[in-house]
Formats: structure tokens, C-alpha cells, sequence
């Protein structure tokens, strides 16, 4: 099975781009068309690809995803399956992309978590002007990061640790009940893989970050980190990142997922739960969902005022 259709080598990426006669930049365009087809938008029917170059010289695919039965919000802009897919594989930065279609207010938005942003280059296929310019030119006047956080907080792809841990046995919660004899309900490890994500989450803005880890039906685990923005609305869910990581890593029908685990905090302003379970029970209803709470440990960024 071909399992990494989502993200190419920068070797590889180095020698398409040369036997075409031409940059690894310049090859973007060319593949957004295959990207396109790997979108699932089953409401919309508007398939979305978006062809991105980290700064490793690898090149990253994203796509749109829609849930039917579920308010739009749910859904997952190219974009933002694009940037999850780049800090799935710990890419540091996005230096350009190529996008099917004009990035909404929403993506333009969303893109402001990563440093230096105004200088990200875009480039539209549809578009009459083969160009790319930066996203300064799409969303002047920016809100974003430097509005609310000081100048070292990490931001969204660059390498950070929430410092969690669980909390004890007593404090984690049974949410979903009725295994369905397939999954691995009772295996530990998904908690650690979730708690890892939620260590990767960046929820600057509300200090609640939180993390999901998935596992099939054949045992792969795919983890989500949540992702906030400065702006809140296009902040994405831990279930729907995770979800990307199901389909960049070769995962089919959304069915296959059985079991699934949330770690977030107890006393959290901003909770994922009732959306991650809501969100879960319409696309694989046998999936078993539990959710264990976190504390910030020992290894907390230091605070202001406190050792
Ligand atoms: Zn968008």
C-alpha cells in the first residue's frame, strides 16, 4: 500500500523538479492537481488541493475534508490539512505553497500561527497570473500572534512541550462503554500516544491544549494535536488533526478507526471533548472514545513570578 502519497522526499522532490527543468518551487503547481483528487468534501463536491515546500526541501500535500450529518465548522480546509501534515512530520516552516483555489479569509487567517507569515509565498492554479506572492498581499493589516503572545512563545511548527502528564488512575474517565471486541480498548499505550500530542498542542491563547490518538482496526495509531489561532475560529480540533494524520498515513473509511482517546484538563476553559466525541460517533459509531486528564508537570515552561 502506498502510505506516503502525502508528504515526498526532498530527494525526490529534487529530481521531479530536475527532469522537469525546473526548481522544487516551481514544481508545486504541477502537483496540486493529483492532490486535488485525494480530497474528500462529500457535501461540497469542491475538491481543494494545496502543495506545500517545508524547509527540510520536502513537499507536503493537503486537502479538504467534510462530514456529512456534522455543522460545517467540522470540516478541514487544504490549508490546514496542509500546515497539520507539515507538523505531523515536524517541519519547522512553510516556505511557499500552491493552492487549487484562493485560500478563504478563514485559511489566510490560520496561516498567521507560523513565524514569519507575511513572507509565506502563494501561489493560486486557477488564477490567470502563475505567480506566487506573499501572504502579505492576501491579508494586509494582519491580526496574529504578535498581538496576544510575547516574542518566545513557540509558535504553531516550531518544536514545543506543554509539559503534561496524566493524572492518576482516579482522575481518568470511561467515557464510551461497549467495545466492540476488534479494538484495543485496553491497550495503555494509546493514553501516552494522546498525552504526546496534547504535549505537541499549541493552545497559546487559551493555556488548554490537548491531544487525540486514534487506532485502526489493524493497530496503526495516528495522533492530532489541537492547534489554536490567535483569531480562535479557525483553531482545529485534536479529532479533526488526527483525522488528517489517518488519511496522510493511509488510512480508508473513517469505520476503521475503533478506538480513539482524548487528553486534555479537567478544569479547561476550552474543552474538546463533547465536540471530539460528537465528531467521532457520526464517522465511525463503533469507535470506542475515552478521555483521561492531564496536569502540567514537572517539565511546565516557567511562568513569570513562579520557579
Ligand atoms: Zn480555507
Amino acid at each position: 500500500m502506498e502510505r506516503s502519497r502525502f508528504v515526498i522526499e526532498a530527494s525526490e522532490a529534487e529530481s521531479k523538479a530536475e527532469k522537469a527543468g525546473l526548481t522544487v518551487m516551481q514544481l508545486l503547481p504541477s502537483l496540486v492537481n493529483s492532490a486535488q483528487k485525494l480530497a474528500r468534501p462529500p457535501i461540497s463536491k469542491y475538491h481543494v488541493g494545496a502543495v506545500g515546500l517545508g524547509s527540510s526541501g520536502r513537499i507536503f500535500l493537503g486537502v479538504n475534508l467534510e462530514f456529512p450529518g456534522l455543522p460545517l465548522n467540522h470540516s478541514v480546509h487544504a490549508e490546514q490539512f496542509l500546515i497539520t501534515n507539515l507538523s505531523l512530520k515536524a517541519e519547522t516552516h512553510l516556505r511557499c505553497l500552491a493552492v487549487s483555489a484562493a485560500p478563504c479569509g478563514h485559511c489566510r487567517q490560520f496561516f498567521q500561527e507560523i513565524r514569519d507569515a507575511p513572507d509565506i509565498k502563494v501561489l493560486i492554479t486557477s488564477s490567470s497570473d502563475q505567480e506566487f506572492r506573499p501572504l502579505s498581499e492576501f491579508l494586509p493589516n494582519r491580526f496574529g500572534p504578535d498581538d496576544l503572545l510575547d516574542k518566545d512563545t513557540p509558535l504553531l511548527l516550531e518544536p514545543q512541550n506543554n509539559g503534561l502528564s496524566l493524572v492518576n488512575a482516579i482522575g481518568s474517565q470511561l467515557v464510551n462503554t461497549g467495545c466492540n471486541g476488534v479494538c484495543a480498548c485496553d491497550q495503555d499505550s494509546l493514553k501516552y500516544e494522546a498525552l504526546e500530542a496534547a504535549n505537541k498542542s499549541h493552545a497559546p491563547y487559551s493555556g488548554c491544549p490537548s491531544g487525540v490518538a486514534l487506532i485502526d482496526s489493524e493497530g496503526r495509531v495516528y495522533r492530532g494535536s489541537y492547534m489554536e489561532s490567535a483569531a480562535y475560529n479557525p483553531s482545529l480540533g485534536p479529532v479533526q488533526a488526527a483525522l488528517v494524520a489517518y488519511i496522510a498515513g493511509g488510512g480508508d473509511g473513517y469505520e476503521e478507526i475503533v478506538g480513539a482517546v482524548l487528553v486534555e484538563k479537567e478544569e479547561a476553559q476550552v474543552k474538546q471533548e463533547q465536540t471530539a466525541r460528537l465528531l467521532l460517533n457520526l464517522i465511525s459509531p463503533k469507535c470506542e472514545f475515552r478521555v483521561f486528564y492531564c496536569n502540567i508537570g514537572m517539565k511546565r515552561r516557567r511562568i513569570d513570578g513562579e520557579s
